[in-house]
């Protein structure tokens, strides 16, 4: 009986596995021209889709600029979803011919930056992304859209089309907050870093502002609100438009997540099931990004750190320096600053982490857990559950930095815990944050064990503790940093 129960489970899981696979929306990313980085911008796009968990992904490649293009014959009807990261030569008619009708059929599009400016001579292609720029747009290729008593108005003027002021981050407007790829997103966010393209014309039929965002200028920029997320009907099929995504930097917003994951969901299906609204969304006065998750590993374990370099991290609060070091994290105090902290860009709520320190005798550090900056509390000051480490025995026990609750591990006094931090060597930590269990060992003894639900989620931070004026400079260090979540 026992043997059949978990055969059945097993043939219950691999179904359901099936199930799920067979559940993936299939895109296919279009690259291999495009006056932008698209070496790695499509990697970005590709894992954003791809980490959403509803796409599988496949990429076309086209030959090079001035190369023949016979070889290139994407097989459009196996997607639901095709992204163009493409802005180069003229796709042979064949091409062209499949993909209009593809879309024509009821397929999805989905067009990023600048391949907005390809195919200015391709009718149905312009058609398709609404508007356009660059490469001899004018008034012939149709209006500009205009924002004008709240709403985007065909203005036939005449004038070049496309063009972009200098980079900036910028506040994205919500333009139709019922659309469903827009649906809960706040009515404003600051976007990362960005080109804001301006003066886009074309066709601009059956089109929806989904976003856009003033476009100042004092950036160079128009002086005009400019549609820079747009919803496009093109016979039975469906076009998401995005004007963003310049650069891998523009790319790590995770507006640019959200909006890319959805407005792809929307054009393959008509519907939207990722609605839920991640905890780093960017607020109105601060960007947001995301570096590329990294992959986990068969048990779910990811490196936070990659050895070489702080990418995936970010400093705030304080001057501390942070440099790598034969894959080691260094952290150096810098007199007279405050308390600094070396952040995850990425936000963790459940999880498992793992990592190696050895901090100098004489320094305070610690590991910020579930920890948030943010301009409404003490302006950006990081705030949130500590793991301490220390030489004085408090090493492992849990602090509430820099609010009012002091020490969460009211009791601080068991010997083997205080014992299990050693000075001057590599000290291992593991730290279990499921929903209220906060848990945390020293050396693989059990240190912290409480109760406390004031915070679900945030990044991990390293602290590197101020210092009193002429002392120091200390230093620590972590390494083989590892986090799987729950
Ligand atoms: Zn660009």
């Amino acid at each position: 009986m026992a043997y059949r129960s978990i055969a059945l489970v097993i043939i219950a899981f691999l179904f359901f596995g099936d199930l799920l696979a067979a559940d993936k929306l299939r895109a296919l990313i279009l690259d291999g021209q495009n006056n932008h980085e698209w070496p790695k911008t499509t990697p970005i796009l590709r894992s954003i889709l791809e980490y959403s968990g509803r796409f599988t992904v496949d990429v076309v490649t086209s030959p090079r600029s001035g190369e023949s293009l016979d070889s290139f014959r994407p097989d459009f009807s196996k997607y639901n979803v095709v992204v163009s990261n493409y802005n180069g030569d003229l796709w042979p008619e064949s091409v062209r011919t499949a993909f209009a009708k593809y879309v024509e059929d009821g397929g999805g599009f989905v067009s990023v930056h600048a391949a907005n400016n390809a195919f200015p001579e391709w009718a149905e292609y312009n058609e398709m992304i609404g508007v356009g720029g660059w490469k001899g747009r004018d008034e012939e290729s149709g209006p500009y859209l205009r924002l004008r008593g709240g709403k985007f108005v065909r203005d036939e003027s005449t004038g070049r089309g496309g063009h972009h002021g200098t980079q900036h981050d910028f506040v994205m407007e919500t333009r139709d907050p019922d659309h469903p790829i827009m649906r809960g997103l706040p009515p404003r966010w600051m976007h990362a870093k960005d080109e804001l393209y301006d003066s886009l014309r074309g066709p601009a039929k059956n089109l929806t502002v989904l976003g856009s965002a003033l476009s100042t200028k004092e950036t160079n920029g128009s002086g005009e609100h400019e549609p820079l997320l747009m919803a496009i009907h093109y016979g039975n099929g469906r076009v998401f438009h995005t004007a963003v995504g310049h650069s891998p930097h523009a790319m790590t917003c995770v507006g640019f997540h959200v909006t890319l994951a959805r407005g792809a969901e929307w054009a393959a299906t008509r519907n939207v099931t990722l609605t839920k609204l991640p905890h780093d969304f960017p607020t109105a006065d601060m960007p947001s990004r995301r570096d590329l998750p990294a992959k986990p590993d068969a048990e779910g374990w990811v490196n936070l750190f990659n050895g070489k370099d702080l990418s995936g991290w970010r400093q705030v609060n304080g001057t501390a320096k942070y440099s790598v070091e034969d894959g080691v994290i260094v952290g150096t105090t810098n007199e007279g600053s405050p308390n600094s902290f070396l952040c995850t860009t990425n936000y963790y709520g459940n999880f498992e982490l793992k990592l190696e320190v050895k901090v100098d005798t004489q320094l305070n550090s610690g590991i910020q857990v579930r920890s948030n900056s943010f301009r409404g509390f003490r302006d950006y000051r990081v705030h949130g559950y500590q793991v301490e480490i220390a030489t004085n025995g408090t090493a492992g026990y849990i602090w509430d930095e820099a609010g009012n609750r002091g020490w969460l591990t009211k009791n601080r006094n068991d010997p083997a815990a205080r014992a299990a931090f050693k000075d001057g060597e590599w000290n291992r930590y593991r730290v279990i944050f499921q929903g209220d269990s906060l848990k945390t060992w020293v050396n693989d003894v059990s240190v912290a064990n409480i109760k406390d639900d004031v915070t679900a989620a945030g990044f991990i931070g390293l602290q590197v503790h101020g210092i009193k004026r002429g002392t120091g400079p200390y230093q620590v260090r972590w390494r083989n940093l590892v986090l799987r979540e729950l």
